[in-house]
């Protein structure tokens, strides 16, 4: 089987870029190492091939975004969350503070603003986030307590954005409460295995190709899958879509989640980031890997 050894040779030839830097706004994320690399890559009849450090934890960060998304979606139904979170890339930083003139709608449920009202909108709190997304990954997952505390003291931008959007009126539950449970999210503990895995499902229609369990409807995979394409990478989306020409998801972790609909999902972890706060080694590798198993959207084979 050619995958894992062109997994591995891909490791091996990105091992060397040292441009980036680690996240370091709290202690949890400035204590990675930069050396860090795993690479992950699930197919649809539930195989999955890794390389480096794929079963090495890391939280979760904004790739918890799409998939508490397809949550919020599942509860509340397509028009009711349209109607509260928007659809249109901003071309601004995660942590933008606009929102839509009129509506108060953050721009889209990818940003920390939309995401913060995404959480908002998922029904039973977060226990039914947790259990959702140990759905899509197909196992128990942990919350690393101490990121989640230094979230707590240190978050307060976004406790700004969930405050701004309550004088905006498009924020109705609790702002405090609402924050934290973003930050719990956030902080949820993932390998880039899962990672692999949580994108399968959403390329497979919802169904975990490893446990078989229908996680989320075909429509509502489909949605996310679309949202996470025109806004996934943030300000990066559209050069993003350019260039690897996949629907993905990073965070400031060093996570990158991706997916080819119908094919395969990718897992990506190496904590140095761009100035984006982007994975440096987790774009070079997605830019790669579409480049050799020719996997952009918008290319015909
Ligand atoms: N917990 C981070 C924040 O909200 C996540 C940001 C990210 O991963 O892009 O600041």
């Amino acid at each position: 089987n050619p995958i894992p050894d062109l997994l591995d040779a891909l490791r091996e030839s990105l091992v060397g870029v040292t441009d980036g830097q680690v996240a370091q706004y709290i202690p949890e994320l400035a204590h990675a190492e930069p050396g860090w690399f795993g690479l992950a890559l699930a197919t649809l009849d539930g195989h999955v091939y890794a390389s480096g450090d794929a079963d090495r934890p890391f939280t979760l960060q904004s790739v918890s975004k799409p998939f508490v998304y397809a949550l919020a979606l599942t509860d509340r139904g397509l028009d009711e969350v349209v109607s509260r979170v928007g659809l249109e890339p901003s071309g601004e930083a995660f942590n933008a503070t606009r929102l839509e003139p009129g509506t108060g709608r953050p721009p889209n449920p990818m940003v920390n603003a939309g995401a913060i009202l995404t959480t908002s909108l998922v029904d039973d709190g977060f226990p039914r986030i947790l259990a959702g997304l140990e759905a899509f990954a197909g196992r128990v997952l942990g919350v690393d307590e101490r990121a989640y505390e230094s979230e707590v003291e240190t978050g307060d931008r976004n406790r700004a954005i969930a405050y701004l959007m309550r004088t905006a009126g498009s924020l109705r539950a609790d702002a405090e409460q609402s924050v934290r449970r973003y930050f719990r999210q956030c902080a949820i503990q993932v390998t880039a295995r899962d990672l692999a895995v949580m994108s399968a499902t959403l390329a497979n229609g919802g169904v975990n190709p490893v446990t078989g369990v229908q996680v989320v409807t075909r429509d509502t995979a489909s949605h996310v899958l679309t949202v996470m394409a025109t806004c996934g990478m943030y300000d990066f989306a559209g050069e993003w879509l350019l260039r690897v020409g996949l629907p993905a998801k990073s965070g400031v972790s060093g996570g990158i989640t991706g997916a080819l609909p119908a094919q395969l999902g990718i897992g990506l972890f190496s904590p140095p980031l761009d100035e984006r706060g982007t994975s440096v080694r987790g774009i070079a590798a997605c830019e790669e890997l579409s480049a050799r198993f020719g996997l952009h959207l918008m290319r015909p084979p």
